[in-house]
């Protein structure tokens, strides 16, 4: 963890003091904890439980949530209540259980202590906690963990299809480049490179020897640990989630939001919807001499699609938008293209990476309805007051 060290050194300001990677770190838990804290409070699920030795269950007071579970609010405040008495609260498990970890400690303004078992998203070192609300996924404002504890037999051995997630959840930074740039190029919004520069030679590492995830080589799997937890520092020098999370992200929750199906993973997800944002951008970014015409779409396939009155008011605010980008496009259009494409992967490369790795990618891998998908794809702009790809899917032509 090389690269991490060096940023963690120079990030004072993050709240993440140290991250550990060595061998049996889950069988000295306690002793680890008590470094941190007097008074204990631990979470894992059912999955994760098991890799742990049963004595450490009678030593520190616990929560087991079922192996199924979703960041739930009912789940945070009964880890909240559970917790009232303890002054840091420890994490053993992967997206969800780090989820209700931070979100808790941070409401109730303590420490929390992370043992990620699986590579499987950028969400452990992030500042922000995703969080279900009367069956949607919510972004919260939280903290980050004080300290990252990665077990390296733990992680390496993580169910394969937790880490091919994560290397979706990863490689997405593709599209993601592309949509943040391009706000930035036609409407002047703030970029910043750096989380993408601090990455690019793990990358490129990982593009060469990505099939090594499947043999689950250690190398391999902590380069991935090494490059989720950076992508999410990044969000914490972006002050946002603009460097890991953008039209492929908006697709993934709108769709989440119409089907209400949260049983696939995030990255997963994100592999279907990396796929279509890139072959979306690259079609969009062929176009030599571009027009823009007046959208078709209206309030009523939004308010039909979603039935949400924000993503009305987005939609209208976004329509405004169109005379400013036209003209920046008609005069710009070549140099911003090409400044795009300077960091782009070809969305053939892209699938042919998931399919060598078996990971989903097709709308129907999911068992999405097609004309559901592509109508959300259509509509996902309104979603979010974020300018990316998708805002010029339905006005950008030829001419
Ligand atoms: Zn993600």
């Amino acid at each position: 963890m090389h690269y991490l060290k060096q940023i963690l050194h120079q990030a004072e300001q993050t709240f993440l003091r140290e991250v550990i990677t060595d061998y049996h770190l889950a069988d000295d838990i306690y002793k680890i904890c008590t470094q941190h804290g007097n008074d204990i409070f631990l979470v894992a699920d059912e999955n994760t439980a098991k890799l742990l030795n049963k004595d450490v269950f009678n030593k520190i007071p616990n929560l087991i949530i079922p192996g199924n579970s979703i960041a739930s609010l009912e789940t945070i405040n009964l880890v909240r209540n559970k917790a009232k008495d303890s002054d840091l609260i420890v994490a053993f498990g992967s997206g969800t259980v780090n989820d209700i970890c931070k979100y808790a400690s941070y409401l109730e303004k303590k420490d929390y202590i992370l043992f990620p078992t699986a590579a499987s998203m950028n969400g452990y070192t992030s500042a922000n906690a995703s969080i279900l609300v009367n069956g949607y996924k919510k972004s919260f404002k939280a903290h980050l963990p004080r300290a990252i504890y990665i077990d390296i037999d733990i992680l390496t051995n993580a169910p394969l299809r937790l880490t091919l997630s994560g290397f979706a959840d990863f490689i997405c930074r593709s599209t993601v480049q592309a949509d943040w740039l391009l706000s930035h190029l036609l409407l002047g919004t703030e970029y910043n490179e750096l989380p993408f520069t601090l990455v690019r030679d793990l990358e490129q590492i990982l593009l060469r020897e990505y099939m090594a995830l499947t043999k689950r080589s250690r190398k391999v799997v902590l380069l991935l640990m090494e490059v989720l937890l950076i992508s999410g520092l990044g969000m914490v020098i972006s002050k946002g989630s603009y460097s890991a999370s953008q039209g492929e992200h908006m697709v993934a929750h709108a769709m989440e939001i119409v089907t209400r199906d949260h049983s696939s993973l995030h990255g997963e997800k994100i592999a279907v919807t990396t796929i279509t944002m890139a072959n979306l951008q690259e079609k969009i970014l062929s176009i030599q001499n571009p027009i823009i015409n007046p959208t078709t779409l209206d309030v009523k396939h939004i308010t039909q699609c979603f039935d949400n009155i924000e993503f009305v008011r987005t939609f209208e605010q976004k329509q405004i938008m169109q005379q400013k980008i036209q003209e920046i496009i008609c005069k710009e259009w070549t140099n911003i293209s090409n400044l795009i494409k300077q960091n782009l992967l070809p969305a053939k490369y892209l699938q042919k990476i998931f399919e060598d790795l078996s990971i989903p990618h097709l709308p129907e891998h999911l068992s999405w309805n097609k004309e559901q998908y592509c109508k959300v794809v259509d509509l996902a702009f309104a979603t979010r007051d974020r300018f990316t790809f998708l805002d010029l899917a339905n006005c950008i032509e030829e001419s």
